[in-house]
């Protein structure tokens, strides 16, 4: 038996994951690190702790192999290759000589840009932007951040521009530590988070350069997202192991789930809903302010090795939303009593809850929308108002799916679905029925660190191909849409109306 590890370096933790070579996790470690938050709107990590933790759990997990093992007859369990998938967007800045960060890592949720971003727009750079990244303008990317710790932070853009210092997302960051400083190497689906690299093209964009005054010199080297990148150092987990896969967090999630296909899907359900609907090798602009990204570069795809293209779109309020219900209304105490509440109403008495608590994203995109509870009646209760509210996190992904499938142009047969609250099943029927199609979740719900794997995997032979995986990944739970399609129509139109309800209630 063959394993390869994944390094899944999120938001909040890093994990490392072992996976056999059907797939299976074979061991699992997890620490969290410290959230720094120095100023309103700014949102700091320790690169120099991710990287501690990050290294910490692999070496756990190597270490705990063998037990996982114990009771078979094997010989030493072989890793064969490493991947990363990570948090997007996040920036560092460090000194290349001594792998130093020279400040803080500025986090993908940091607003300190946002005055920045408002300006360019001003000058009427966001249509060419978009063209080039697929992006929308805005703080979220790393452009922007990085440019303003060269302006910041005393002599970092003369020593920049004199070579001196590195850029990196979190997965250059990684690698370059892994690599003993050997590596400095990002691939497309994390360059393409960054508003420096031209999506139709894969490489960095000097126009986009000047526009933010970035010297080429700091930037990373382009790479695929499978394919053999670099080796660890030995002292690291006791012998050099091969970086053989690199991915965005959603993108890697979205190979994970074996979406190679034009038309295939992925939703993730956790405080937030991440969608990434597969496009095939056409960068499609969006229509709606969804977001164009590169799924990932190498030897994807069900039809050979080539760079795929996503659509991508996230709900700001899903399992959030529950969380409201436990802490806010504190009609349930814990997160899954949700389910068993909700499924003891037929329906929700035609209430709807309109969860925009922070305004409202794709495909409204209304910023003074408010939270709304429309409906109440003498009979409604905290059960009408737990299903509306299930109700809600999957009419806003119909909402999505159907922006999505416009833009593409293509049609929906499935969604897969992972993350926290896709354990939920009435959740996943009501967003089968929403949908008209069905909601597929698969047996490996870590699909994020899966697809990290799958990356590394099809770069060091462990799997022959697409078809190889696709075959691999199997179903744990399909929920079938059961409302007939004027039914469904009828209650996405209900829910239109409460939208509107909803919108340009806050009036600063
Ligand atoms: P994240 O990665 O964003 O922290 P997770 O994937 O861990 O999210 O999922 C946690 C979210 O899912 C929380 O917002 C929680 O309220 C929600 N959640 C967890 N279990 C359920 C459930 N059974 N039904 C509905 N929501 C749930």
């Amino acid at each position: 038996m063959r394993y390869l590890l994944a390094l899944d370096q999120g938001t909040t933790s890093s994990r490392a994951i072992v996976f056999d070579e059907r797939g299976r996790v074979a061991a699992l470690a997890q620490r969290e690190f410290a959230q720094h938050f120095p100023h309103p709107g700014w949102v700091e990590h320790d690169a120099a702790e991710i990287w501690a933790t990050q290294l910490a759990v692999a070496r756990e997990c190597v270490q705990k192999l063998p037990s996982a093992l114990s009771g078979r007859a094997q010989a030493a369990p072989e890793i064969v290759a490493i991947g990363i998938t990570n948090q997007r967007e996040t920036t560092v800045l460090w000194d290349r000589a001594t792998g130093q960060p020279v400040a803080p890592a500025i986090v993908w949720q940091d607003r300190r840009t946002t005055a920045r971003c408002e300006q360019l727009r001003r000058a009427g750079k966001a249509a060419a932007i978009q063209r080039k990244t697929g992006l929308v303008l805005d703080a979220y990317f790393s452009a922007t951040k990085l440019e303003w710790l060269l302006d910041n932070v005393p002599g970092a853009r003369a020593r920049a521009e004199a070579g001196d210092l590195a850029f990196g997302t979190i997965d250059s960051w990684l690698i370059y530590q892994l690599t003993g400083g050997r590596t400095h190497a990002t691939d497309p689906s994390n360059a393409a988070r960054t508003m420096l690299m031209n999506i139709h093209t894969l490489a960095w964009d000097e126009e986009l350069l000047r526009l933010f005054s970035i010297p080429r010199a700091v930037l990373p080297q382009i790479v695929p997202s499978s394919g053999l990148l670099g080796e660890t150092d030995s002292d690291l987990l006791g012998t050099p192991l091969p970086i053989a896969g690199v991915a965005g967090d959603q993108q890697a999630a979205t190979f994970g789930q074996a979406c190679f296909a034009p038309g295939m899907a992925k939703n993730t359900y956790g405080t937030g809903c991440f969608m990434l609907m597969n496009t095939g090798g056409r960068a499609v602009r969006s229509r709606n302010r969804l977001l164009t990204t590169v799924g990932w570069q190498g030897p994807a795809g069900a039809d050979g090795r080539r760079t795929a293209y996503c659509l991508e779109g996230s709900v700001f309020m899903a399992g959030a939303t529950v969380q409201w219900l436990r802490d806010g209304l504190q009609i349930i105490q814990s997160a899954p009593e949700v389910e068993a509440l909700a499924a003891s109403v037929p329906d929700t008495g035609d209430v709807f809850l309109v969860p925009a608590f922070a305004g409202l994203g794709a495909p409204d995109w209304d910023g003074r929308a408010r939270g709304t509870l429309v409906g109440l009646t003498r009979g409604s209760t905290r059960a009408h108002i737990a299903r509306a509210a299930l109700e809600a996190i999957a009419l806003q992904s119909a909402d999505m799916f159907g922006a999505m499938s416009r833009d593409a142009g293509l049609a929906l047969t499935e969604l897969r679905v992972d993350g926290g609250a896709s354990r939920n099943d009435l959740l996943m029927q009501l967003q089968a029925d929403l949908l008209g199609v069905p909601v597929v979740r698969p047996q490996v719900t870590e699909t994020t660190a899966l697809g990290a794997a799958y990356l590394a995997g099809l770069a060091t032979g462990v799997w022959s191909g697409g078809a190889e995986i696709a075959a691999q990944w199997a179903v744990e739970r399909r929920f079938e849409p059961t409302l007939t399609e004027s039914a469904r129509r009828a209650r996405i139109a209900r829910w239109r109306e409460a939208v509107e309800r909803a919108r340009g209630w806050a009036k600063t």
